[in-house]
């Protein structure tokens, strides 16, 4: 365990306090509103105050995986009622939220790791929210695509996510080659397990492009790939690259 890397840690975590007068000026939750909160990508240390105090001071945390986020809550010392919401129940949950809601309550809706809504669920909740009329509030925090594009180096004035391409060759490259033809730089998620085949792609689509491949940001193990499809290919040839990867391609 290093101090940097308190997501190694199984000690709860007492996160630092706002000073005592500061925090009574807060002002309260509102009632009736669905918080979208942010939790770390790695870094136990990379959550806010204002996501632990939502955390601690709403009606229930609905959540992407309910032990995921019961220890989560248990590293920052209280624990609270859990609600599973995820891609295969985000429908059926519609209702149970927006009745939650119109009876005042708070929710606080997280995912596993990042800022939800962003290539996880939540997008089609916090949409279904504000139709009824309703209140969606962002916890800002962590999310992966932007600290890869903060500290890679690639100009941030303009880029275009795609999350994750999808799985079938032909559709991969068809969506691959559509993003390559925009401005700016080209931001997506890969699988560990697919790394290597995204490179190849690009490499026919885009063989004199610069590519960025940010590992486990914010981790113990982060690490970073820069040079062309080709050169990349070359040095990750040999090695079984197990993480979270975010891929950037320059303009
Ligand atoms: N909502 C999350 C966010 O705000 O970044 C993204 C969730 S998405 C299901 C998970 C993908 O995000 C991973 O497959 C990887 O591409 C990227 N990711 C998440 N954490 C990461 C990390 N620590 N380092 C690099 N990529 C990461």
């Amino acid at each position: 365990m290093t101090p940097q890397h308190p997501q190694n840690n199984m000690e709860p975590q007492t996160p630092e306090q706002l000073p005592a007068e500061t925090a009574k000026a807060l002002p309260p939750l509102t009632p009736g509103t669905l918080y979208l909160v942010a939790t770390p990508i790695g870094n136990m240390e990379d959550i806010t105050l204002r996501a632990i105090r939502v955390l601690k001071e709403c009606d229930i945390v609905a959540a992407e995986d309910t032990r995921h986020t019961g220890l989560l809550l248990q590293r920052l010392g209280f624990r609270k009622p859990l609600l599973s919401y995820h891609t295969f129940n985000e429908a059926r949950r519609e209702e149970e939220f927006l009745s939650r809601l119109k009876d005042g309550q708070i929710i606080a809706l997280v995912t596993d790791a990042g800022t939800p809504g962003i290539s996880d669920p939540g997008q089609r909740i916090a949409a279904a929210v504000l139709r009824a009329g309703l209140k969606v509030e962002s916890v800002p925090g962590a999310c992966a695509l932007i600290t890869a594009l903060a500290s890679s180096g690639l100009p941030t004035d303009e880029f275009h996510f795609i999350g994750f391409l999808p799985h079938k060759s032909g559709q991969r490259m068809k969506c691959l080659q559509s993003a390559l033809a925009c401005p700016g730089v080209i931001a997506l998620y890969e699988s560990p397990y697919r790394i290597e085949k995204l490179l190849g792609e690009i490499q026919t689509a885009a063989p004199e492009r610069q590519v960025v491949l940010a590992r486990e940001l914010t981790k113990k193990f982060e690490e970073w790939f820069r040079g062309t499809p080709e050169e990349l290919l070359t040095q990750i040839k040999g090695r079984s690259l197990k993480g979270e990867f975010v891929v950037l391609i320059a303009p």
